[in-house]
């Protein structure tokens, strides 16, 4: 739909009878001055949302995106349609109209919502249809369903729903049982193994959203075949806990044509560029990895709560850079006030926009991110949530898996991963974490340990032993130790080797680290002991850090906080050093970035080439640039800055480690493209 390769959307606030004028000026303006390709306008957003709109109300929305259309059209920019609502975000103090009976969401405890719908509700899926169907009679390029297309984060509901009485008799006539609400939410959420009910949950989730999405696609294709149908999606270990199938839920959106997704970007305001890149890893990357891969992706690039005291120019250039892994068609981006104050241009983004346009367009004309993935595995299964055994019973957040955190640890640590959801590997690095293994068959188990090197975190040791499978990682038994009550306060290196210039080093322990475990090996002999815990006495209290028979690691670091949490003393240059190690001695066809934390790796091969995208997370400019490379040999690396000219380097390895010669700024980026 471009005329780039890497489309710009645009995100078009206006508020008819208001600015709709002046603000069709602006758009006209900001669309040259911010090389945008495509315009998606707002109806009845946010600030100016009205509750679910009838049919009088979409026709004003209507008329202005039928004046703006030829517009566009004589730019070469193309019409997209961003109806603000499905299921409603939340109710901010407002009611369904009078002549609009939808069933509204009833949450966990049995509150009902205000405005929020029952998304099984079929008078409500009628008007979802009817609506965009009358949008679809302007043929836009994508019509864009809402984030709120979910079953959480509807306030004020705790957590979300839905457990109206209709969804009550559904889920007992499939349990064949007569379980109140509550009695039903215990079951879901039951601790140890998962119950039939936590099954029926899931599944019925992941329907009634499908038929949803299925009625609107047919109402959408009737009136306009070529139209796409995007979904807005939220981070994918929550939507985990409601049972979606990603490949399912977007095949029912698309119908016959490509599917669609903007995939969700944290940092809606400014925050560390480091630590923003560990959430893009474990929730924008993690979601890339579940979508079927033809899927056109264009992620969330939003300015909340708006104008630059929330983000600047600087950091937007980067969320655009740093996305580039996704292999994005585009971008979706909604920069300004919802409120109707329209484009503000004494902002400036619309020049960061265009500055960066030319690089985007070259990275996506080059086509690198689409290709084979290297790096350490990280297993993950969209189907966890079927599997977890909770702890508490307690709350439905419990049901979210934990299986990314070595997907944000990694990159940090100049480690390229790459998602894996198929855990039929051969010859990889998988690091496993959570209670992944809980989703795989015993033979499966063991297959993966076979045929591969396991790095797994002290949840999945602990997994392991439950499910009777300690002996692929000649464990016998695992004992928890809880962070600060004294039994640890540091690790400490016991192999007699030095690292980052320190012999016998250490790295502390204690309150910005985590819970770790006490491992009982079943032969000692084939245990290589990298490093054990002290207490603060500086007194021996148990291993730590420990490869068993040349086949796993064992992390032994656990019990998280939540699915995206990365204790802050695991980054540390020492542990670095020790990970990347390990990681070389057991094989490497992906170089790793030494030194320089945060400046993250992603790396893909074609055809004897290799290539790397190097995106600097951290707030010092890199000089000089350290990679491992192992055995790996080639003679040239031809270098894509993002804020210079394309050069090329001859690329002299000793000692397994490659040095180049050039910079890359803070907040920027570069491709390497190495040959033989
Ligand atoms: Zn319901």
């Amino acid at each position: 739909m471009s005329k780039d390769a890497f489309c710009y959307t645009f995100r078009f606030c206006c508020d008819p009878g208001f600015n709709d004028k002046a603000e069709s000026e602006s758009l006209l303006r900001f669309i040259e001055e911010a090389a945008i390709d495509d315009v998606a306008v707002f109806a009845n957003v946010e600030e100016l949302n009205t509750g679910h709109m009838d049919e009088a109300e979409q026709l004003i929305f209507l008329d202005l995106m039928r004046e703006l259309q030829p517009k566009l059209a004589k730019l070469d920019v193309t019409l997209s349609v961003n109806h603000w609502h499905s299921i409603m975000h939340a109710d901010l103090g407002k009611q369904l109209r009078k002549d609009q009976h939808f069933r509204r969401m009833v949450d966990v405890d049995g509150q009902e919502a205000a405005l929020c719908v029952c998304p099984m509700d079929e008078t409500w899926q009628q008007y979802m249809a009817d609506m965009y169907a009358r949008y679809a009679v302007l043929h836009p390029e994508i019509v864009w369903i809402e984030d709120d297309f979910r079953y959480h984060n509807h306030e004020p509901l705790h957590w979300g729903g839905c457990f109206c009485e209709e969804h009550m008799k559904l889920y007992n006539e499939r349990l064949n049982e007569t379980f109140s609400r509550e009695e039903f939410v215990r079951e879901v959420l039951k601790s140890g193994a998962p119950t039939k009910s936590r099954y029926i949950w899931l599944e019925a989730c992941n329907e009634v959203l499908c038929k949803a999405a299925a009625g609107i696609e047919k109402a959408v294709h009737q009136v306009s075949p070529a139209t796409r149908v995007g979904l807005m999606s939220s981070a994918p270990h929550i939507h985990a806990a409601e049972g979606r199938r990603w490949h399912q839920l977007l095949t029912s959106f698309a119908g016959e044509n490509r599917m669609v997704d903007r995939i969700h970007l944290p940092g809606y305001t400014e925050g560390a560029a480091w630590n923003y890149l560990q959430n893009f890893n474990m929730v924008s990357m993690y979601c890339r990895a579940l979508l079927p891969k033809d899927t056109l992706v264009y992620p969330e690039l939003e300015n909340y709560p708006y104008s630059r005291f929330a983000k600047s120019c600087r950091f937007t250039r980067f969320q655009l850079l740093s996305g580039l892994p996704l292999n994005m068609a585009g971008i979706t981006i909604d920069l300004f006030d919802l409120n109707g104050n329209g484009i503000v241009f004494e902002e400036g983004y619309q020049h960061i926009l265009q500055k960066t346009k030319p690089y985007l367009n070259k990275m996506s004309s080059l086509e690198v991110f689409c290709k084979e993935k290297k790096g350490v595995c990280v297993m993950v299964n969209e189907t966890a949530s079927y599997f977890l055994h909770t702890k508490k019973g307690k709350d439905m957040e419990e049901l979210y898996p934990q299986e990314v955190f070595f997907a944000g640890l990694l990159p940090a640590m100049g480690i390229p991963v790459k998602y894996c959801t198929d855990s039929n590997i051969q010859g990889e690095v998988a690091a496993v974490c959570g209670q992944y293994f809980r989703s795989m068959k015993k033979e499966q188990i063991q297959q993966l340990f076979e045929n591969n090197f396991i790095i797994m975190n002290a949840d999945a040791t602990e997994t392991l032993l439950e499910l009777g499978l300690g002996h692929l990682a000649g464990i016998e038994s695992c004992t928890w130790h809880r962070q600060n009550m004294g039994d640890y306060a540091y690790e400490q290196v016991v192999n007699q080797r030095e690292y980052c210039g320190i012999r016998t080093a250490r790295a502390s322990a204690v309150i910005s680290c985590s819970d770790v475990i006490e491992v009982k090996y079943m032969n000692t002999e084939n245990v290589d002991t990298y490093t054990a815990f002290y207490d603060s006495y500086r007194r021996f209290a148990f291993s730590g850090q420990v490869v068993v028979n040349d086949r796993a690691l064992i992390y032994p670091f656990g019990n998280f906080n939540h699915s995206l949490d990365i204790p802050q003393m695991l980054l540390n240059s020492v542990r670095q050093a020790i990970l990347q190690e390990i990681i070389s001695k057991v094989r490497i066809d992906f170089p790793m970035v030494e030194k320089s934390p945060y400046l993250e790796p992603y790396c893909t091969v074609s055809e004897g080439k290799l290539y790397l995208y190097l995106v600097n997370g951290a707030s010092d400019d890199v000089t000089g640039i350290r990679l491992k490379t192992g055995k790996m040999n080639f003679q040239k690396v031809t270098v894509h800055p993002s804020d210079n000219d394309e050069f090329t380097l001859e690329c002299r390895i000793e000692d397994e480690v490659c040095v180049l010669p050039f910079d890359i700024p803070a907040l920027e980026t570069a491709l390497l493209t190495f040959t033989e």
